[in-house]
């Protein structure tokens, strides 16, 4: 039976050191969040960073902007963010109103303030092994497969979704690490071959958003596995794994809800900090 990769626990443990690396700042690191419109999911997801920002000594500054505002306005507010000083990181809640386009904005976030760690600056810098600014999923991820103490040299590494937040980062930071990486999508899957990639993994990340989509039966004995897919199903919280029958098999396991979702805004502030050290050196 596989043992369970919790994230609160490791999200605790990462926090002690964040705390620690604030305490010895100059200054009080501040986070800059913008939403625009109103909307549930964002609501929610602002209190969860607002009250871990505060029990990490960081300020969160909330601009709440109204549903109408244009692009160019949040482009104002971005470039006058850019430039204070007391500000060290920005984040924009997601979604967007329709009518802004959202890479654009997130280009036009100066690299160095980019907590999220999507500027094409940042992922270049991903792309060299050099990023200190690392998109917050993929990190997550990361420390998950860190914290089950594989030696990810040599290893088959299969990651199931390619999108810009979290497979394809999770890639590179693989490929980092010299684990021989295979990304599997819809391609692979119309292709009716991502049983034979998932079977080979000792490593297998799964970051789709559908639920059963990676049979119990495909898991390698001993692999090591992390669900990053977050799927409602009859009123429950699920994976895109076949939990029951994948932790059988598996080494390591996340749980859905548990796993990944509880350490994203902590790595959101460890980014955080990183960006306020290097400002403030
Ligand atoms: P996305 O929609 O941007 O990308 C989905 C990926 O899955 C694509 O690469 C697509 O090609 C692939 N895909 C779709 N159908 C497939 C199939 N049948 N077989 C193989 N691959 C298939 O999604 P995303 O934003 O990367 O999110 C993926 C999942 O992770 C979602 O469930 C999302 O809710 C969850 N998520 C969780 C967290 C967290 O904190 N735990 C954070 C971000 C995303």
């Amino acid at each position: 039976m596989a043992k369970l990769l919790e994230g609160k626990p490791l999200a605790e443990k990462i926090k002690e050191d964040i705390r620690g690396q604030v305490s010895s700042l100059k200054n009080k690191p501040v986070l800059a969040s913008i939403m625009v419109g109103e909307n549930a999911g964002a609501a929610s997801y602002v209190k969860s960073q607002a009250k871990t920002a505060e029990g990490l000594g960081i300020e969160y500054r909330l601009q709440a902007l109204p549903q109408d505002t244009s692009e160019a306005a949040l482009l104002e507010l971005i470039r006058k963010l850019n430039s204070d000083n007391s500000v060290n990181g920005i984040i924009i809640q997601m979604p967007l109103p329709a009518s802004i386009d959202y890479k654009k904005i997130s280009a036009f976030i100066d690299p160095d303030k980019d907590i999220e760690g999507m500027h094409p600056a940042n992922i270049g810098k991903l792309l060299f092994g050099k990023a200190k600014l690392i998109p917050c999923t993929a990190a997550s991820a990361m420390e998950l497969i860190n914290f089950s103490g594989i030696d990810l040299y040599g290893k088959e590494a299969v990651v199931v979704g390619h999108s810009e937040i979290v497979g394809k980062p999770l890639a590179l930071l693989l490929l980092d690490k010299f684990a021989t990486v295979t990304v599997c999508h819809i391609g692979t899957s119309k292709a009716g071959k991502l049983e034979e990639h998932v079977k080979n993994a000792e490593v297998l990340v799964v970051a789709v958003g559908r639920a059963g989509l990676i049979k119990g039966e495909w898991v390698k004995e001993g692999a090591v596995v992390i669900d990053v897919g977050i799927n409602r199903v009859a009123d429950k919280i699920v994976g895109d794994v076949e939990f029951e029958a994948a932790e059988k098999r598996a080494a390591y396991i996340t749980p859905v809800p548990g796993g990944v979702g509880p350490l994203t805004v902590t790595m959101l502030m460890r980014n955080l900090v990183e960006a306020a050290k290097s400002q403030q050196l």
